[in-house]
């Protein structure tokens, strides 16, 4: 772009050609940026990874090795135009792609019949090699194979990408296969409704350098936006660590304070009730003493599940440490809230027994949100009193 731009000046200065020349890109300069930027992205995307052992890093760097593989081959390709070369240049470019999208298939945990990943290098190579086709007509057909791909790979990107890394992320890895897809068609297209052209040209002529510069961008965007995916993933699992119980599924102490304040000042700020409930399961020690540490924990989590599957579903469901829990409602009373907690005791009551029969019950304090808190902290202390006279009185 820089000699682009240099070229336009002096053709300014010299008052010649400005607009087409303005459109020349230089090709070997662009040739070298591309081949730099590879090594750079090869050596780059391994280091910048975390998690090295996991079949898509495995993928995505092989395909970037497959990158500097067809660069090897397609310079000898163009200089020669011998059919093998042509052969071995077409398998690694088409390969490239298939392993970078069953990386992109790996990390969203879908499953993809292998046939997609294999089919597009084994045919764009025997056809090659065993149609009695041209260099110039191989080029065209491992266009066309090399379009369907990224076609193929874009819009997968589009509709499955989303579920596992921001939509952001999604959406600029789809642009990358789209822009490589708009690159990859250009020349088949060209060859269509131009007639005929040089595919090997080295010239800096805008049908010549055009497709090979936005194959270039889509290329950056997708190393770019894959490094972009892999960071939103370590982040949504550190967030998962951070903030959520694993025995209970349900979210932690550290959660329901940030989540809880937020919805507290909400409801305040919108007038609606915003109820609190402290809950600890009765006599949940000698579940442990009598019936083994994993019983207990088989109580606990049929307690999670219980409070998930809850009907209506709190705004916030909080496991605070041990046999303890938090309950956020917002738009519904103290007294609306009680009968929904009796609910909750009566429906775990009943659907979880102890190998004796015996069932499990909790006591819960219930306290509604008024003009003497000053925050989630209060609300917590008063639930917590009241739940204490409720195990005073009697527990259940
Ligand atoms: P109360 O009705 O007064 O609440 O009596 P309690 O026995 O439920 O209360 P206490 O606080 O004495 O006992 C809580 C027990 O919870 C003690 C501890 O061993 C157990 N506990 C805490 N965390 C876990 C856990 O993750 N798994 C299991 N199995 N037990 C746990
Ligand atoms: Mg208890
Ligand atoms: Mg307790």
């Amino acid at each position: 772009l820089w000699l682009s731009l240099r070229q336009v000046t002096v053709a300014w200065v010299r008052r010649r050609r400005v607009l087409s020349t303005a459109l020349e890109l230089d090709m070997p300069t662009l040739v070298v940026a591309r081949i730099v930027s590879i090594i750079v992205f090869a050596i780059a995307v391994p280091i910048m990874t975390l998690r090295r052992d996991r079949p898509e890093t495995i993928m995505f760097c092989l395909a970037l090795l497959m990158a500097v593989f067809s660069w090897a081959a397609v310079i000898p390709a163009v200089l020669t135009r011998n059919i093998f070369l042509v052969a071995i240049y077409g398998g690694c470019v088409t390969s490239i792609i298939a392993l970078q999208w069953a990386a992109v298939v790996a990390m969203t945990g879908r499953r993809v019949h292998r046939a997609w990943f294999i089919t597009p290098p084994v045919s764009a190579v025997a056809a090659i090699l065993l149609l009695p086709i041209t260099a110039e007509q191989s080029a065209i057909v491992i266009a066309v194979v090399l379009s369907a791909q990224l076609g193929a790979a874009a819009v997968f990107v589009l509709i499955h990408g989303r579920q596992v890394v921001r939509p952001s992320t999604a959406v600029l890895l789809a642009m990358g296969y789209s822009v490589s897809f708009v690159s990859a068609m250009s020349r088949p297209a060209e060859a269509v409704f131009l007639g005929r052209i040089d595919l090997y040209a080295i010239s800096g002529d805008p049908s010549n350098t055009w497709p090979f510069f936005a194959s270039y961008i889509g290329t950056t965007l997708i190393t770019l936006s894959w490094l972009a995916a892999l960071k939103d993933r370590a982040e949504a699992r550190l967030a998962e660590l951070a903030f959520r119980d694993e025995l209970t599924g349900l979210v932690n102490r550290r959660a329901l304070h940030e989540g809880g304040s937020k919805l507290w000042h909400q409801s305040m700020g919108q007038g609606t009730a915003f109820t609190f409930v402290a809950l600890d399961l009765d006599f949940f020690k000698q579940v442990n003493d009598r019936w083994g540490h994993d019983e207990g924990d088989r109580v606990l989590a049929a307690f999670g599940a219980t409070i998930s599957d809850a009907k209506p579903k709190p705004a916030i469901a909080a496991r605070m440490g041990g046999e303890e829990f938090c309950l956020i409602y917002q738009g519904a009373d103290a007294n609306t809230v009680h009968g929904f907690v009796e609910r909750l005791r009566d429906e775990f009551a009943a659907g979880l027994r102890l190998p004796d029969g015996a069932p499990v019950r909790f006591s819960a304090g219930i306290v509604q949100s008024s003009v003497g808190d000053d925050g989630i902290n209060s609300l917590y202390r008063r639930a917590d009193q009241t739940l204490y006279e409720a195990k005073a009185s009697g527990r259940d």
